[in-house]
């Protein structure tokens, strides 16, 4: 049997009905742009973080330049960011003025740590991007007793739990995607920043909407960067299955493990304490090509997602890395995410890793 890298629809079919409902209301409401889904969101995603704030953006590449901008950031400074994640996580800095400072991962967990942050520190280091990657936790309280602000790229990590809290308000901020492949996501592009700050939260919103808090006056160089109305409406539909879906991802990555995966390649290493909502499941081998090629001729899905890290990216020549990057560079070689879902079966995991198995021999 064929199993799907993702399965983004099975999980949905129960609320769909209830979806169409939400969309409707929407289109009979003719409010599209920040009205009542918008607000109601925002309050429901806060609450569910932990956090005083949530302002619903575009998209979380704008979620990110927009809470860096909000830090305080500009140009002059430099930001912190891993090499090995989504290139949006350094893109966003530029785009504030300020340069892009790569850094390296911890091999086992994927996530930027007090170790690697703390090679990269300078002087003119305002802020650090910690990507919860891949769903996983990254230390986030470690990084903060370095003596700099945090912000977090919990794109992939809706559904997380950590030792101290959800991401969302373990740094000075966090910011969301909803794009439709992630852990929560909309019909769409959609983001969110989250805060404990009142007056970072209060710049956000006056970002979002031109650098104007009143649509009269209009006092910073801006965004037109909104969650729209609709996408709201679904994900208030969804907010809801958040975590019976991130167990769902969790007992998928038991099940590989049980399975034997472990024997084969390297597992993930989730942070301490966490319990990861598994974004994405990579594992770590030698022979990564060759094996996401054996398991597609097996009906198998996997997918190399970062086999170029983003300081070896062309546009990123500018700010080649100061630092060397080993386990960023080895990451980038050996990595290979296998099918997770929240409804990916036990049976189908017995099968990727029996899949494994016959090509890694
Ligand atoms: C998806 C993602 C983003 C960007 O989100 P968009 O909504 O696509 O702009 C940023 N960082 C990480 C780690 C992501 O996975």
């Amino acid at each position: 049997m064929a199993v799907p890298l993702f399965d983004t629809t099975t999980a949905l079919e129960p609320v769909r009905a209830q979806i169409d409902a939400a969309i409707a209301a929407v289109v009979a409401d003719r409010r599209f742009i920040l009205g009542p889904e918008v607000a109601a969101f925002e309050q429901e995603f806060a609450a569910y973080c932990g956090a005083r704030h949530a302002v619903g953006v575009a998209n979380g590449t704008d979620a990110l330049t927009i809470a860096l901008r909000a830090m305080g950031v500009g140009p002059g400074d430099e930001v912190i960011v891993p090499s090995f994640t989504f290139y949006a996580t350094a893109e966003a800095v530029p785009a504030t003025g300020a340069r892009p400072v790569f850094c390296d991962v911890d091999p086992q967990t994927y996530c930027v740590s007090a170790q690697t942050v703390a090679a990269a520190l300078t002087p003119a280091t305002k802020a650090v991007v910690a990507v919860h990657l891949f769903g996983n936790l990254a230390p986030v309280g470690e990084i903060e007793a370095l003596g700099v602000p945090v912000l977090e790229d919990a794109a992939q990590a809706a559904g997380t739990r950590g030792a101290d809290g959800r991401p969302g308000a373990l740094g000075r901020a966090a910011t969301w995607s909803f794009f439709p492949s992630k852990n929560l996501a909309c019909f769409g592009d959609g983001g969110a920043i989250t805060t404990d700050d009142d007056a970072l939260a209060a710049f956000a919103r006056m970002l979002r909407f031109h650098g104007s808090h009143d649509k009269v006056t209009y006092e910073h160089i801006g965004y037109n960067s909104r969650l729209d109305e609709l996408q709201a409406a679904i994900l208030r539909v969804q907010l809801p299955h958040l975590d019976a879906w991130a167990d769902g991802r969790r007992t998928a990555a038991r099940d590989y493990e049980q399975a034997g995966l472990g024997e084969l390649v390297g597992l993930p290493l989730a942070a301490p304490g966490s319990a990861p909502a598994w974004h994405l499941y990579v594992v770590r081998c030698e022979r990564a090509d060759e094996l996401a090629g054996g398991l597609a001729e097996q009906g198998i899905g996997s997918k190399a997602y970062y086999r170029t890290p983003v300081h070896r990216q062309p546009a990123m020549r500018p700010f080649a890395a100061r630092v060397e990057l080993p386990a960023t560079d080895e990451l980038a070689r050996t990595h290979l995410a296998l099918p997770i879902s929240p409804v990916l079966s036990a049976e189908q995991a017995r099968e990727v890793v029996a899949a494994v198995r016959a090509v890694l021999g």
